[in-house]
């Protein structure tokens, strides 16, 4: 059985990072495919090297010297390799990066070295042998990404090479030309592993033990999730909730191989179990998430006009603009469409202005202020008396509801507030069900 790993950046941003790395690779047999970020922070003042790259990309671009730049970016790698003795020529590997770059190789591959320079450090630190992410991450023309033959690929290499490092972040078209992933893509390249060899478990390494019942900036201390599934982690990751890569869930959960998030720095702590089903069941409220900021569109419509052909005009507006759509609900001659107002802020007065002259819209209104809470639970289903609970504690705090959703999978009850309710009704919610 395998055990795959995966490191984020702040666990390898130092060479104090990588021995602990090591340490926790050598207790455990099974750890034999090691997923790596680039190099994060290693204090608060730190710079990412990823963000380095995106600038060093935009000084190639607009032929702008970045000799500065080069330097702190070589230099981070170098102090690693100089602290661990290691034999990995990181100022030639540079220079190759920086020819190839100079010849028109593009911000994706320049981005994506941050990853592959750290696997190339950590393969010679571990012993194990470097894979590029190029040759094992396979994306089709379109962008989506080809899991059948980037499984394959990943099994071969391992079957030939028995212990691996793998770049996290980036894959490759056919052609050979460097793909990324969305920011934070690391995860997903260790669920792709992890599926590829159908390993007993993927372990997420990163700084925090594991996910936390609501966000720390807003309740004081909040309790640790021991336990989350794959659908309640994907509600909560929607709603704001960041620890993993939302889409890291996929490539594990047909084959229900657990997620564990773990902390590099106390390696000894439990950490969150990401699976199928869970059989903790003594809290109905799993986690709290929320996000400001929401737009509520209002459309009312002439009595005579048949609403379901009304719905479908104003929903292709949404689709013409590419905005996306939170919930809709429905009363008999009106609608309100909720939608982030982060997605419209682009084209807000086109989009409304198309609405507007939609046949059979009599008055759209728009209400600016509302905020979404979250809140996420696998046992509140089938349960009666749940949202009586969570909605009293609104009413008990002085909150007003301006809306309310619940899906019918009866995990989620979304609640939504004045934004400036947001913090407190996390808070409340909290403090009266966890
Ligand atoms: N290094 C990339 C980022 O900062 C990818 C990752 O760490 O997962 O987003």
């Amino acid at each position: 059985m395998i055990t795959v790993v995966k490191f984020g950046g702040s666990s390898v941003a130092s060479s104090g990072q990588f021995a602990k790395v090591k340490n926790i690779i050598e207790k455990d047999q099974k750890r034999k495919i090691v997923v790596v970020s680039a190099p994060g922070k290693r204090r608060k003042e730190d710079n990412k090297i990823t963000d380095m790259l995106y600038l060093l990309s935009s000084h190639v671009k607009y032929g702008i010297n970045a000799d500065h730049l080069i330097n702190e970016i070589v230099e981070r790698y170098e102090e690693i390799k100089r602290e661990l003795n290691l034999g990995v020529d990181v100022k030639r590997e540079f220079e190759i990066i920086m020819e190839n770059a100079k010849n028109g190789a593009g911000e994706e591959y320049v981005v994506s070295r941050g990853e592959y320079l750290c696997a190339k450090l950590m393969s010679a630190y571990l012993g194990y042998s470097f894979v590029d992410a190029a040759e094992v991450v396979k994306f089709n023309y379109d962008g989506t990404l080809n899991e059948e033959l980037t499984a394959e690929a990943v099994k071969s290499k391992f079957e030939e090479l028995g212990a691996i490092v793998v770049p996290g972040f980036y894959g490759a078209y056919p052609s050979g030309e460097i793909k990324l992933f969305s920011r934070g893509g690391s995860d997903v390249t260790g669920s792709l592993m992890a599926m590829a060899v159908n390993a007993e478990k993927y372990e997420n390494w990163t700084d925090v033990s594991g996910m936390l019942v609501a966000d720390p900036r807003i309740v004081e201390n909040p309790a640790r999730i021991e336990e989350v599934t794959y659908e309640e982690l994907r509600e909560l990751s929607y709603m704001g909730a960041s620890v993993l890569h939302e889409e890291s869930v996929f490539p594990v959960r047909e084959l229900n191989i657990p997620i564990y998030v773990l902390n590099t720095n106390k390696p000894d702590e439990a950490g969150t179990k990401i699976c199928r089903s869970s059989d903790i069941n003594d809290k109905f409220v799993t986690g709290i998430a929320g996000k400001k900021n929401f737009k509520a569109i209002t459309i009312t419509k002439v009595v005579s006009a048949d609403k379901l052909v009304v719905i479908s005009d104003v929903l292709s507006v949404f689709k013409k603009f590419g905005v996306k759509i939170e919930h809709i609900h429905t009363s008999v001659d009106s609608f309100t469409i909720l939608v982030n107002g982060k997605d419209m802020e682009k084209n807000v007065f086109d989009v409304l202005s198309d609405i507007k002259s939609v046949k059979g819209v009599i008055a759209v209104d728009v209400d600016n202020d509302l905020a979404l809470v979250a809140v996420v639970g696998r046992n509140m289903r089938l349960k009666p008396g749940i949202s009586a609970r969570i909605f009293s504690i609104f009413g008990k705090n002085n909150i007003n509801i301006k809306t309310i959703a619940q899906g019918t999978k009866e995990i989620n009850i979304i609640v939504g507030v004045q934004n400036a309710d947001f913090e407190k009704a996390i808070r409340a919610v909290y403090n009266e069900v966890i």
